[in-house]
């Protein structure tokens, strides 16, 4: 069995869903299962469409029509207009605007999931009827019934048990599948979703729970790259990289796949391919438990705009014993991810991306019982597979904040 991950870049428009459509034909397999994003930014534009709403209550119909408009357009590209099509998405619009309207209830990130999941909901029945005018018949999953998770909305964790039993009960032995990334249920029935950018963990989960024999991510580049080519001049395409070095990069910034997508799939050995939708015959990288990287040169992960907080106790207590804990539990309720830590006998420094309305308020509860400094638009760079030349290069004429480093990873603060 093989999995596919479609993300939104590669969605986007009527053009882009034939191409889809070109490259399942030209890999199929006998038993295939496809999950695909939001086309284009729309989870962007659901978003939108709620935050207000739920502060205001008022909602701005422009903003449904946004959302309304741009999946019509692509529907005019690829069907007649009397095609089933059309109906059906009208038919999951009006479920939309009713959820819209009367499914607010106590919880926003309860609120958020039933809401922006139609994202997923509108592109994989759109494709779904695409695949079957193009000769490929496939069967359309609700990923509410088939991933199941606890009720942590927005940031939902999985019960593998559930997911499994739902699964064998879904996937049959043959044909092609399709479902949603990024979206799930809970036990209850409500919706839930795995987090910004989840889809490709969506894909790991399946590929994970359906012993998949490889999974593969298709991207708008054509593979892993050592660093972002619109950062840094030298820029090596990775040919190869193992499930460790993937994870690592993944948890410090590199963006081309989710960090949780590796885990489940380093556990059963399921090569992972990251490939070019613009470019499909050419090779990609592939991410394996194979421990070569290929080619071996340093990679780069850039974080701008960050925010560091420097917290002392004020009892001259160390900081290790209990507060250390204590901080990462308020860090965690808030939700924010600390990027870098450093620690002296009685402060610690937290480095974290900024966000305007986490880091006030993860800044007034710490105030209640430390004494809190801050400095802001800083830049961390992480080096994998560091040398010196490179820590130089890097530092120039900057201000150096605070400089980590153990065997492998340098990470640099700088102002
Ligand atoms: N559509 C969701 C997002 O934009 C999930 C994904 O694309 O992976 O975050
Ligand atoms: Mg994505």
């Amino acid at each position: 069995m093989r999995i596919f991950k479609f993300g939104g870049a590669s969605v986007k428009d009527g053009a882009s869903v034939k191409n889809v459509s070109q490259i399942i034909r030209s890999y199929k397999e006998d038993k295939m299962l496809i999950v695909v994003s939001a086309m284009g930014k729309m989870t962007n534009a659901f978003e939108n469409l709620i935050e207000s709403y739920w502060l205001t209550d008022i909602l701005e119909e422009k903003k449904l029509t946004v959302i309304y408009s741009f999946h019509h357009k692509i529907l005019t590209e690829l069907f007649p207009l009397n095609h089933i099509a059309f109906t059906d998405f009208e038919k999951n619009f009006e479920l939309l605007r009713s959820a819209v309207f009367k499914g607010k209830g106590d919880s926003y990130p309860a609120y958020y999931d039933q809401i922006v999941s139609f994202g997923e909901l509108f592109s994989t029945r759109l494709i779904h009827y695409y695949l079957e005018e193009d000769g490929l018949f496939n069967t359309w999953l609700d990923a509410r019934k088939l991933i199941i998770t606890n009720s942590n909305f927005q940031n939902a964790d999985v019960d593998w048990d559930k997911t499994t039993e739902r699964v064998h009960e879904f996937v049959g032995e043959h044909g092609i599948y399709l479902t949603q990334g990024f979206v799930a249920g809970d036990v209850l029935g409500n919706t839930t979703t795995l987090g910004r950018e989840g889809s490709d963990y969506s894909a790991a989960i399946l590929a994970y729970v359906c012993d998949a024999k490889r999974m593969t991510i298709w991207k708008d580049v054509d593979g892993f790259y050592s660093a972002d080519p619109n950062q840094f001049d030298q820029v090596s395409k990775f040919e190869k990289l193992s499930f460790h070095e993937a994870i690592e990069l993944a948890y410090y910034g590199a963006t081309v796949v989710h960090p949780k997508t590796i885990q489940p799939l380093r556990q059963k050995g399921i090569p992972l391919w990251v490939k070019s939708f613009v470019e499909p015959e050419k090779m990609g990288t592939i991410i394996s438990s194979d421990e070569d990287i290929v080619p071996e040169v340093p990679a780069f992960i850039v974080k701008k705009n960050q925010f560091l907080i420097s917290i002392s106790t004020r009892d001259f207590s160390f900081i290790v014993e209990k507060n250390l804990s204590k901080i990462f539990n308020i860090c965690a309720e808030i939700g924010v991810k600390v990027n870098l830590m450093q620690n002296t006998a009685v402060s610690c420094s937290l480095v974290l991306s900024h966000d305007t309305v986490k880091i006030p308020q993860l800044m007034e509860v710490l105030r209640q019982d430390y004494d809190v400094k801050y400095n802001e638009g800083l830049d961390l760079y992480t080096v994998r597979h560091y040398t010196e030349e490179i820590i130089q290069e890097i530092k120039g004429n900057h201000r150096m904040v605070i400089e980590e480093r153990n065997q492998r990873t340098v990470q640099l603060l700088l102002k």
